[in-house]
């Protein structure tokens, strides 16, 4: 027996045989999303990275099936679909204070298969999916929705537990003050 996850195989025998994939496993399997992480960590001092952030988990249900939208004249037959929820916790930088902290994820997959370019809006809530190949992976699908719900710019929820703009202000100002003093020098100079 196989792989659900990891099998290729075309959404349409997926959606025939109504296959349903339950999965829990390691952040690492999901190369796009652990490459993502780490280049966030490697900014940090090393001494801040919890080492086992490779560790973390992602769990999920996929549940594979077709679309009883209607698509007007269109419908000559049902398109495969994928519905499904995935979640994980990973280790990401905070953007105000530039500690790290836990990041939880959650994707919510709701993707209609088709090979029709013409096809670009879809009914039932589901987003229209592109194939370049016949057969997929559900891994990848795993892994490309999970790096769309990442955030533009990571920060803490919870404010008690960041150290907030204002620290990080009167970092940089004290930074900046230094080449402000040059430069007025410099221009005194002149
Ligand atoms: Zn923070």
């Amino acid at each position: 027996m196989g792989n659900p996850l990891r099998d290729r195989r075309t959404p349409a025998e997926l959606a025939a045989c109504g296959q349903v994939i339950d999965f829990k496993d390691k952040i690492t399997d999901f190369v796009r999303l652990a490459t993502i992480v780490k280049a966030d960590l490697d900014a940090l001092d090393p001494a801040k990275i919890r080492p086992d952030w490779c560790d973390a988990e992602v769990c999920g249900r996929l549940v594979f099936g077709f679309s009883d939208a209607q698509f007007g004249l269109r419908a000559e037959r049902p398109w495969p679909t994928l519905k499904g929820t995935v979640t994980t916790t990973i280790d990401a930088v905070c953007q105000r204070c530039l500690e790290p902290f836990r990041l939880p994820l959650i994707a919510d997959l709701r993707l209609l298969f088709t090979t029709d370019a013409a096809m670009s809006v879809a009914d039932g809530g589901c987003e229209v999916w592109e194939l370049e190949q016949d057969t997929l992976r559900p891994l990848d699908l795993v892994d490309e929705a999970l790096v769309m719900a990442l955030p533009f710019a990571a920060m803490h929820v919870d404010d008690a537990t960041c150290q907030g703009p204002d620290v990080l202000e009167e970092e940089s100002r004290a930074r900046i003050r230094p080449f402000a003093g040059l430069r007025s020098q410099m221009e005194q100079d002149d």
